[in-house]
């Protein structure tokens, strides 16, 4: 997210592709990564082949050079998120469940009026644990993880945003079952650029939704011509988004989420756990007490100011070593201590402030489901 500069280092080059599974049959195995430090040009011998393959099933219509680059920029590998790794969440966490992950598992349960939303929108103050759902939602449904922000869709690649667009979805059919995850989608889909926006990003916005309702065509009545099923699994694709903007998203491109999930700050159970979760593997001398008074701080605090918070305490101990730093033995760091949030507590503030907020549960009330 916006906020969130950790889920960016997962965007590691080049993947090529993820799948989280364990590949059985020898034809999967080349999906396999292999991860092991001493084999860096095999790995890269593994990659290139694995792009071939990929490459040589390209749907028609694909541009070849942008599919390679989404191929090493876009397709997510990296640390794995769980649920479990996410603090609160719980009504999130089942409504992705429910359109996502058990449909993706089994598509054969949910077809006709169970067939699930071809699209749904997270929305709420940064650094809530937007990205981290979706990243939670490709491993446990076992998909290819696209992740993609939406300003790189409308002028990294200047000119060739159509068809990078174009190929996104394209192989996201090939790879199917595939998660397009679009950060900052209001950016793409903003109501406010329709007028005198550049015409390039009009145009990428414009080759977004069609290629989004194609999806949402193919998968409402599983019509695939054989053609469109030789080129990829339409139904197995998903497009989810996050946004910290929500009312910037024109009304047509709103509508089209189905399902718009607020993810809001975490309350005070979640920060809870969550402050626990993070002190668990410290040396700490923090009271029972002590983390109640924290909790109670920290309310209008996201999950990522509360990460950021305890991080910085956690330096506290290193801070006035100063160069005795570098030989002291790690039995004899100090514990982080109480007073160490106290100091860490002047500088971290809450991003979100109440009027902010205020804004995030209107447009719920108006638009989202509760999280
Ligand atoms: P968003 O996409 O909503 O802006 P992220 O998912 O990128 O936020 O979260 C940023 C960081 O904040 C995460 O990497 C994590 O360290 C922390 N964080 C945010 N929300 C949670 C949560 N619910 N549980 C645990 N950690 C969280």
């Amino acid at each position: 997210g916006a906020n969130g500069g950790d889920n960016k280092a997962v965007r590691r080059k080049p993947p090529p592709v993820k799948r989280h599974e364990t590949p059985s049959s020898s034809d999967q195995e080349s999906w396999d990564q292999h991860s092991s430090d001493e084999a860096g040009d095999e790995d890269e011998d593994q990659e290139s082949q694995d792009i071939v393959k990929i490459m040589s099933k390209l749907p028609k219509g694909v541009d070849p050079q942008s599919a390679r680059q989404i191929l090493n920029d876009i397709v997510v590998r990296g640390d794995e998120v769980h649920w479990e790794d996410i603090a609160g969440l719980e009504t999130a966490k089942k409504a992705l469940k429910e359109a996502v992950v058990y449909p993706f598992l089994r598509p054969d349960l949910f077809s006709g009026l169970r067939e699930p939303a071809r699209g749904m929108l997270l929305f709420g103050p940064p650094g809530t644990g937007k990205t981290m759902l979706a990243r939670a939602v490709a491993t446990e449904s076992k998909s290819t993880f696209f992740s993609v922000s939406a300003s790189s869709l409308t002028s990294k690649w200047h000119g060739e945003s159509e068809k990078l667009v174009r190929a996104l979805f394209g192989l996201a059919k090939a790879l199917a079952p595939s998660i397009i995850f679009v950060d900052e989608i209001d950016s793409l889909l903003s109501a406010r650029s329709s007028g005198s926006e550049h015409e390039a990003s009009r145009r990428s916005k414009t080759e977004f939704l069609v290629q989004w309702s194609d999806l949402q065509r193919a998968a409402a009545g599983r019509e695939q011509s054989a053609r469109d099923k030789k080129e990829g699994d339409a139904s197995r694709v998903l497009v989810l988004a996050a946004t910290n903007m929500p009312w910037d998203i024109d009304e047509a491109a709103r509508r089209r989420f189905v399902r718009r999930q607020y993810i809001p700050l975490p309350e005070h159970h979640v920060r809870e756990q969550q402050i626990r979760t993070l002190l668990s593997h410290q040396h700490h001398e923090l009271s029972d007490e002590d983390i109640q008074v924290l909790v109670h701080v920290t309310e209008g605090f996201s999950g990522s100011d509360i990460t950021a918070l305890a991080k910085d305490a956690a330096m506290g101990p290193l801070r006035n070593l100063g160069e005795a730093l570098l030989h002291t033995p790690m039995d004899q760091i100090r514990p982080i201590k109480f007073q160490d949030f106290e100091s860490s507590l002047y500088s971290i503030r809450p991003s979100v402030s109440s009027d902010g907020l205020r804004k995030y549960e209107d447009w719920a009330k108006e638009f989202g489901e509760r999280g």
